[in-house]
C-alpha cells in the first residue's frame, strides 16, 4: 500500500464470525463486530478474554482460524499487516534507541520512500500534535515514559493510517501520566478523526476514551454500547462488577407487588425494587454501587435499612471507602463521611431505584 492509499479512510470494517484457536483453546469465538470509519472503539475485558488476539487478527499479525474481516465489503484477512494500512501502538513502544525522536517518527515514511520535503512537513505536524517539537533532537533514553509513549503515537499517526490499533498503550505509565495521556489521546482523536480500536482492561479508560465500548468475555462479545449505556445498564453481573457495582449480593426473590420485587437473604431485605426486565422467582442478585449506600438519617428509608459492622474504613481524599459485614454475614462496600473505628456499627439505606437486579447467581467478575 502506498502512503497515499493509506490516507483514504473507510466506511466500515467488519469482523464476521472471527474465530481464533490456539490448540484446543478458543481465544475468539465467532466475533461479529462492525467498526465505523471515524469512531473510537474500546475493547474491554479482563486478562485472557481475547482482546489482544482480536487486535492482532485485525492487524494481520495472527491468521484467523475461521471467519472473515472486510473493509468496505472487501476481504482483507488474507493481507499481510503492511498491506492493510493500519497503524499500531503497543504497551512496549519499541522505539529505536539510537535514533532521535524526529528520526523515530520519520522512520516509517522513509521506508516508504516518501519525499524529503513531505516527510519534514508531516513529522513536524505529528510532533506538534503530541507536543514534542522541543524534544525532536533527543534520544528516546532522554525522555520520560509519557514522552516516549507520545513518540510511539506520533510514529503511528504520521503514516495517516486508516485505522489505529492500540493495545494497552498506557499501562506502563504511572497513574497521573496515564490520566493525562488519556486526555491527549482523546483530543488527538477529536482533532484527526482517526478511526481507533483501543484495547484495555481498565473500564475507566474505556469509558473515558471510547465512543463505543465492546466488552469481551472468554472470546465472545458480552455487551456493546456507548459508555453511558454500558455503565448504566450493564447486561450481566460480570459487566456490572466491572462497571463499579462492587456489591453483588445474592438475594432470592421473596415477594412481588405492583411490578416491583422484594429480595431477601439472611436478614437483608430490599423492598420495592424495580425490575429492568422480568425477574423470575428463585435466585437473583442485587447489584449496588458503594456510593449508592447512604448512612441512615440522610435519606431516611427505614424499609430498606441494613445494619453493618465496619471492618475497614480508608480515607481517599474526597471520600472514605468502607467495608463492613451485616449480621447475616454479607460483605458490604460503601462510603462514609469520615473514618470510624473498626467494629463501629452504622445503619445504611439504599434508594431502591439505584439497585439493579439480575436473575441467577453472580458470575466471576472483573477487577
Ligand atoms: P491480556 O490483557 O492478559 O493480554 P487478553 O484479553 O488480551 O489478555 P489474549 O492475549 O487475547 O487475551 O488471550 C486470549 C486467550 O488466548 C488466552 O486464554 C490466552 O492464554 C490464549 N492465547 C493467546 N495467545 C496465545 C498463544 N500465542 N498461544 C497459545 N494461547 C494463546
Amino acid at each position: 500500500v502506498a502512503a497515499e492509499d493509506a490516507r483514504v479512510g473507510f466506511g466500515e470494517l467488519r469482523m464476521e464470525g472471527v474465530t481464533r484457536r490456539f490448540g484446543t483453546s478458543l481465544a475468539l469465538d465467532r466475533i461479529d463486530l462492525e467498526i465505523k470509519g471515524g469512531e473510537f472503539l474500546a475493547l474491554l475485558g479482563p486478562s485472557g478474554c481475547g482482546k489482544s488476539t482480536a487486535l492482532n487478527c485485525l492487524a494481520g499479525l495472527l491468521p484467523l482460524s475461521e471467519g472473515a474481516i472486510r473493509l468496505d465489503g472487501e476481504r482483507i484477512d488474507g493481507l499481510p499487516p503492511e498491506r492493510r494500512g493500519f497503524g499500531m501502538v503497543f504497551q512496549n513502544y519499541a522505539l529505536f534507541p539510537h535514533l532521535s525522536v524526529r528520526k523515530n517518527v520519520a522512520f516509517g515514511l522513509s521506508v516508504r520512500r516518501t519525499g524529503k520535503a513531505e516527510i519534514a512537513k508531516r513529522v513536524d505536524e505529528a510532533l506538534r500534535l503530541v507536543e514534542l517539537t522541543e524534544h525532536a533532537h533527543k534520544l528516546p533514553g532522554q525522555l520520560s515514559g509519557g514522552q516516549q509513549q507520545r513518540v510511539a503515537i506520533a510514529r503511528a499517526v504520521v503514516l495517516r493510517p486508516r485505522l489505529v490499533l492500540m493495545d494497552e498503550p498506557l499501562s506502563n505509565l504511572d497513574a497521573k501520566l496515564r490520566v493525562q495521556m488519556r486526555t491527549e489521546i482523546r483530543r488527538m482523536h477529536q482533532d484527526l478523526g482517526l478511526t481507533t480500536v483501543y484495547v484495555t482492561h481498565d473500564q475507566e479508560e474505556a469509558l473515558a476514551l471510547a465512543d463505543r465500548v465492546v466488552v469481551l468475555r472468554a472470546g465472545r462479545i458480552e455487551q456493546e454500547g456507548t459508555p453511558e449505556e454500558v455503565y448504566t445498564y450493564p447486561a450481566s453481573t460480570y459487566i456490572a462488577g466491572f462497571m463499579g457495582y462492587r456489591n453483588l449480593l445474592p438475594m432470592p426473590v421473596a415477594a412481588r407487588e405492583g411490578g416491583r420485587i422484594t429480595l431477601a437473604d439472611r436478614g437483608l431485605r430490599l423492598t420495592g425494587v424495580p425490575q429492568q426486565e422480568d425477574i423470575p422467582d428463585g435466585a437473583a442478585v442485587a447489584a449496588v454501587r458503594p456510593e449508592d449506600f447512604r448512612v441512615a438519617g440522610e435519606t431516611a428509608d427505614p424499609v430498606n435499612a441494613l445494619r453493618v459492622r465496619v471492618d475497614v474504613s480508608e480515607f481517599h481524599g474526597r471520600e472514605v471507602a468502607a467495608e463492613g459485614v451485616t449480621d447475616g454475614g454479607h460483605v458490604i462496600h460503601f462510603r462514609l463521611p469520615e473514618r470510624v473505628a473498626p467494629g463501629s456499627r452504622v445503619e445504611l439505606t439504599v434508594p431502591v431505584e439505584r439497585v439493579l437486579v439480575f436473575s441467577g447467581t453472580a458470575e466471576a467478575t472483573g477487577p
